[in-house]
């Protein structure tokens, strides 16, 4: 099973989760990881999530360590564009160890949908 990251930030909350409930059967498909909150929010959607540290307190450095560690194959992250975050260099960090990577990372739902149905099409092929 391929491990996906869900991350949103406050502001991006209610699109993950209409993204998560459009998306459920492809979802359904990986094992998934996300922020503390993001994952709440998830959860109460019917998924079985892993949930890792609220983001500021450190949520995003752990999927980075998964990333580096060879333990993430996707990231969405919905990022809040129009505001401030504290932990701002986590998520730099997050964004620059997917690039090292390799790691497919969605930002919006229109390419995290792309990503999505692009893995999908990957595992039918298999
Ligand atoms: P949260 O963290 O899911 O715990 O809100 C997301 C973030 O702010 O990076």
């Amino acid at each position: 099973m391929l491990n996906i990251a869900l991350i949103a930030h406050d502001g991006k909350k209610p699109e993950m989760v209409s993204f998560v409930m459009r998306h459920k059967s492809i979802l359904e498909k990986f094992e998934i990881y996300a922020t503390g909150t993001t994952g709440s929010f998830i959860e109460k959607e019917g998924f079985k999530v892993n949930k890792l540290l609220s983001g500021p307190k450190g949520g995003d450095a752990q999927i980075a360590a998964l990333l580096a560690e060879g333990n993430m194959d996707v990231v969405i992250f919905f990022r809040d564009a129009l505001e401030k975050h504290p932990h701002e260099p986590d998520v730099q960090m997050l964004m620059r160890l997917a690039d090292v990577h390799n790691i497919p990372l969605a930002t919006n739902p229109k390419t995290a949908y792309y990503i999505l149905k692009g893995i999908e099409s990957a595992m039918e092929d298999r």
